[in-house]
């Protein structure tokens, strides 16, 4: 797919998401969240769901566990303007209340087409519910995020070859040291693994 279609494609899906009311969540949302960042990017980052201030502005990953992420993209030279980020679901669950099979069958569908027009060659699961997605995609048991986290798993999904790195949601990050440092250490493991496909050999 060429960048302008490819462009085009995600615009499309977030005008899409952002009348959509294939699952009941459209009721209580202020602003769908389709995602943003570069379409061309070859990491996508993949959350929960929109939280209160995502609901409120309409974009991800811009509350107190955006900002975290924000530090942690910092560290590791990637500013979050050069890669994609979204989330599972598009609208805000009633008190950030956990995502049910229902609904993300009923959104997983945008998630998907993000990722096949974006072809990604890295994504990473933020926490347990974006890593469970992919994991089932994968076929394979989704144990719990402590024990996957901080690796790449090879995938073959939507006719490319991606790399899923699992770790921790950044919101868990905020109250617990050692949990921040393991999720600075999976960014790390993702810098690496970027500057290995730049830099072959
Ligand atoms: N938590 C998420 O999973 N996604 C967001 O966009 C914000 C908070
Ligand atoms: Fe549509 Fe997804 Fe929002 Fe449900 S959460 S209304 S499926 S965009």
């Amino acid at each position: 797919m060429g960048d302008l279609s490819r462009e085009d494609e995600i615009q499309t899906i977030a005008k899409e998401a952002k009348r959509c009311r294939k699952c009941g969540l459209w009721k209580t949302r202020r602003n769908a969240v389709p995602g943003e960042g570069n379409p061309n990017s070859p990491v996508v980052l993949i959350g929960e769901a929109p939280g209160y201030w995502e609901d409120v502005k309409g974009r991800p990953f811009v509350g107190a566990a955006g900002k975290i992420l924000d530090a942690i993209l910092e560290r590791i030279n990637l500013p979050r303007s050069t890669i994609y980020i979204t989330n599972i679901l598009k609208c805000r669950p009633p008190r950030n209340r956990d995502p049910r099979a229902a609904e993300v069958e009923a959104c997983a569908p945008y998630l998907d087409r993000q990722l096949e027009a974006i072809m990604p060659r890295f994504v990473v699961t933020l926490g347990r519910h974006s890593t469970a997605y992919f994991f089932s995609k994968m076929g394979l048991k989704s144990s719990s995020i402590t024990k996957v986290r901080g690796r790449v798993f090879p995938a073959d999904l939507w006719g490319s070859k991606v790399g899923v790195l699992p770790t921790f949601h950044p919101a868990a990050a905020l109250y617990n040291i050692q949990l921040r440092e393991d999720l600075e250490k999976d960014f790390q493991l993702l810098k690496s693994e970027l500057d290995r496909m730049r830099n072959p050999g």
